[in-house]
Parts: C-alpha cells; structure tokens; sequence
C-alpha cells in the first residue's frame, strides 16, 4: 500500500470517529477542525495529506516546523505551535507559525508581544491550560487564568482566541474536559473571541467532543507510531 493510500485509509477513520462523536453529542461536525499534528514526520506527508483536503497542520518543536514549513511555501495552509515554546524562540516561531496554542505564562506573553511588534504583525494565541496544575507538563493552572487573558487582551499585537489543553495522565479523561469547558465559558464573559476549544488528541477525541472541543489534534491516528525515541 502507498504512503498516500494508506493516510487516505486513516484519515477517514478519523473523520468517521469525529462524525460519529459529533452525532452522539448531537453537534455539527463543521464545528470542529481535524488539526493534523505532524511533529517528527517528513514534509511529504504534510503534502500528502494537504491533497486529501487538510489544511490545518501543527508541530510542537521551533526548529523543526521552520525548515518544514519552508519546504512546503506553496501550500496554503494554517499551522499551529502546540508545543512549549522558550521565549528566545518567539521571534523564529512567528516566521512559520499562525498561531501559537501554547501560551501559558505572562513571560511568554511579553516575549511574543515583544517579537509580534518588532515584526509589525499580529498573532492569534490561544492559553495552554492545566487541567491538574502540574507545572512540569506545561499550561496555566485553571486560576490563573483569568491573569493571562487580561495580559494578552492588553496587548494590541495578541489577540486571545481560545484555549488548549491535554487530559491528564491517568484520570477519566471526560472529567478534564468538563473543567476545561466550565474554564472557557467563563473566560467568554470578558473574552468573547475566545471561541476555540482544542482538546482530545488520537486517544480520547470522542470525550473532548462531548465536552465541546472545537479542535482536535490528532498525530498517531493519521500518520501512525512516533516510535519510541520521539515524545
Ligand atoms: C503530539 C501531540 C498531539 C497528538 O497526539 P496523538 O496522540 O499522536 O494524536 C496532540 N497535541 C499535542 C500538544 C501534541 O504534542
């Protein structure tokens, strides 16, 4: 079987568990964006899956999202930054990225704010939230949140578009969701363009669904096994 055919096998797989997790929620599949996290696979790939109709692409690593990127300056294409970012890289992430969905401190904020005026552009970000407070894993806890959005929204280069975040480790992962779900609509009260909702990954897009994900970032279910060196 050919790369091709065989992405075009599991990207409808894909499609089909989202149609079928949107059915059971009854929501409208046009809702949520198949986000193909392409992380540690080649360009080709990218490009492969661009001809069978994706758009919306995500790395998590600076260095490696520049050079493929810049491989692939014919398509038109959206990529997003899912990984953490350094604030030493914020000016490098902006030359490929179109939005960062990984911002979770006020550091990051001001560097990114920094970079988008040097650069004279402006930047959608969307807040990595923890849903556990772990610290080590990245995000920001669920009662900061409303610090951080303030801080983008006084910026006049950000503009505070949603939120993103992975279920914990070892807990129902449906339990996660609903507290993000309850984080964001609150944070719509003073952040009304805060729309997007990425949650549920290849393992558990069907609860993120239910808790009203409007992105799902789905890696091994489209492209297959990382393998073990890769995170
Ligand atoms: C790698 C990655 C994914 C995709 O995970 P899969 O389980 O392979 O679908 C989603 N989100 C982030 C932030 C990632 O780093």
């Amino acid at each position: 079987m050919s790369r091709e055919e065989e992405l075009r096998l599991n990207l409808a797989e894909v499609r089909a568990r989202i149609a079928k997790a949107c059915e059971t929620a009854d929501r409208d599949p046009a809702e949520v964006t198949l986000l193909a996290v392409t992380k540690t696979f080649p360009a080709s790939d990218v490009r492969l899956l661009h001809g069978l109709g994706l758009r919306d692409f995500a790395e998590n690593k600076d260095q490696e999202a520049r050079a493929k990127v810049a491989e692939l300056g014919d398509l038109d294409a959206n990529w997003r930054m899912v990984g953490r970012l350094q604030r030493n890289k914020a000016r490098s992430v902006l030359t490929w990225a179109d939005r960062i969905d990984s911002v979770d401190s006020a550091r990051l904020v001001d560097a990114l704010v920094e970079a988008a005026a040097k650069n004279g552009v402006h930047l959608d970000v969307l807040i990595q939230v923890s849903i556990d407070g772990d610290a080590a894993r990245g995000g920001c806890p669920v009662p900061d949140l409303p610090d951080l959005a303030a801080r983008i929204g006084r910026s006049s280069e950000l503009r505070l578009r949603g939120v993103m975040a992975v279920a914990p480790l070892g807990r129902y992962p449906g339990e996660a969701f609903a507290l993000l779900k309850g984080a964001v609509t609150r944070l719509r009260d003073d952040h009304p363009d805060a729309t997007v909702i990425s949650a549920g990954m290849s393992g558990d897009l069907e609860d993120a669904i239910a808790w009203g994900s409007t992105c799902v970032r789905v890696g091994t279910a489209l492209l297959g096994s990382r393998g073990l060196t890769s995170p």
